[in-house]
């Protein structure tokens, strides 16, 4: 698809506006459609949603015929609500980034909000030494409807994929999601509002740009990792990854269960606060014997927003005497992903542990 029409190229501003280089080929975007609400057509009679194709998003933004670039699409057959994910859909999506890498400066991923951080997360792991701009977008309300959020975000995204920095190269080189008026390191973010347009939120790393009258980059945060130049893509993820979510009131049988899920090599422990468990000894022997019997857990946080200090309070250290990893100030997403990415390449459990604490595409804070 090219979207031609009258010579309109919006040039995105920068927190250093001087540096911009000056408008040079026109881009040329992949969109690689993969459904949510953004292109989702309401039924008339339930006013349910159910998942549209490409070219029904496209009839109704028009616009996208005034933007000077040229657009690329491949779209998921069927269309999928984002609940509907799985990593064999992270894998279509990386391989067709990586098979469409050269032809394109960047692409932007049209996805349901509700797994948008997860998939963000994953592509982040599986795109390593991507130096062009990957950038997810959807909505909260479908492009069709009177009232809506795609038509904007979809521009915007476009637009920050189109983005070059002084040098002329691509001013975002990784993985990040544009909602609303923020840019976020896709493996930071976390859907926190089911009715808010401005449904994701970064708790732990600073907005990579924000979106009003003018985008902004904050360049400063932006990834810029040695680039060698060259993409390699991961598309073996291994699933064989789950998370136990504490509570009070939790059961041994509960968790033991939990922790002997057959199949399962990691866990995503979410704790409380700094990191905190109970110190009951039945909790603390189910955690013993999970890990001695080869289980990999990593301590995360259920607070959005700051990370597990394990020495912090005696409830977290009895974690960490008992061979648990500290997530960090990683997100949920970000972790399941991680470990789904690590077990994928085959690595061994003490270097699973290791690269946990590392910080691979900028997605923790390493201490
Ligand atoms: N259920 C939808 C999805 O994630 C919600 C959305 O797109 O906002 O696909």
């Amino acid at each position: 698809m090219s979207a031609n029409g009258p010579a309109e190229n919006p040039s995105p501003s920068s927190g250093t506006p001087a540096g911009h280089a000056p408008a040079a080929a026109r881009p040329t975007l992949l969109v690689i459609y993969t459904g949510g609400t953004i292109g989702m057509v309401r039924d008339p009679k339930t006013g349910a949603l159910a998942p549209f194709d490409f070219d029904h998003l496209v009839d109704n933004v028009p616009r996208l015929a005034r933007l000077d670039y040229h657009l690329g699409r491949v779209q998921f057959h069927p269309a999928i609500d984002s609940s509907n994910m799985t990593p064999i859909h992270w894998a279509a999506i990386a391989s067709a980034i990586a098979e469409n890498y050269d032809a394109y400066d960047g692409f932007v991923v049209l996805h349901g909000t509700d797994t948008m951080a997860y998939t963000a997360s994953a592509l982040s792991f599986m795109l390593e030494g991507l130096a062009k701009p990957v950038i997810l977008t959807g909505s909260q309300l479908p492009i069709s409807d009177i009232r809506e959020d795609g038509t904007t975000n979809l521009v915007t995204a476009l637009q920050i994929a189109a983005a070059r920095d002084a040098a002329g190269d691509p001013m975002v080189r990784e993985v990040a999601i544009s909602f609303g008026d923020t840019l976020l390191r896709g493996n930071r973010a976390t859907k926190e509002s089911s009715t808010e347009f401005g449904a994701f939120h970064s708790f732990n790393y600073p907005a990579l740009a924000t979106m009003n009258l003018h985008i902004r980059f904050r360049e400063e945060f932006l990834w810029r990792p040695n680039p060698t130049g060259k993409l390699t893509t991961h598309t073996k993820l291994d699933p064989a990854v789950s998370v136990v979510f504490l509570h009070p009131g939790i059961t041994e049988g509960s968790l033991r269960a939990q922790l002997a899920e057959p199949g399962i090599k990691a866990f995503v422990l979410r704790t409380y606060g700094a990191g905190n468990a109970p110190t009951t000894p039945w909790f603390t022997s189910a955690i013993k014997d999970a890990v001695q019997g080869g289980r990999i857990i990593v301590n995360v946080t259920q607070c959005p927003d700051g990370g597990v200090e394990e020495t912090r309070y005696d409830t977290g250290d009895a974690l960490a005497a008992a061979g648990v990893i500290s997530g960090l100030d990683l997100t949920c997403e970000a972790a399941v992903t991680k470990l789904m990415y690590l077990l994928g390449l085959g690595l061994s459990a003490p270097e699973v542990t290791s690269a946990m604490q590392r910080s691979l595409r900028g997605e923790l804070t390493e201490l």
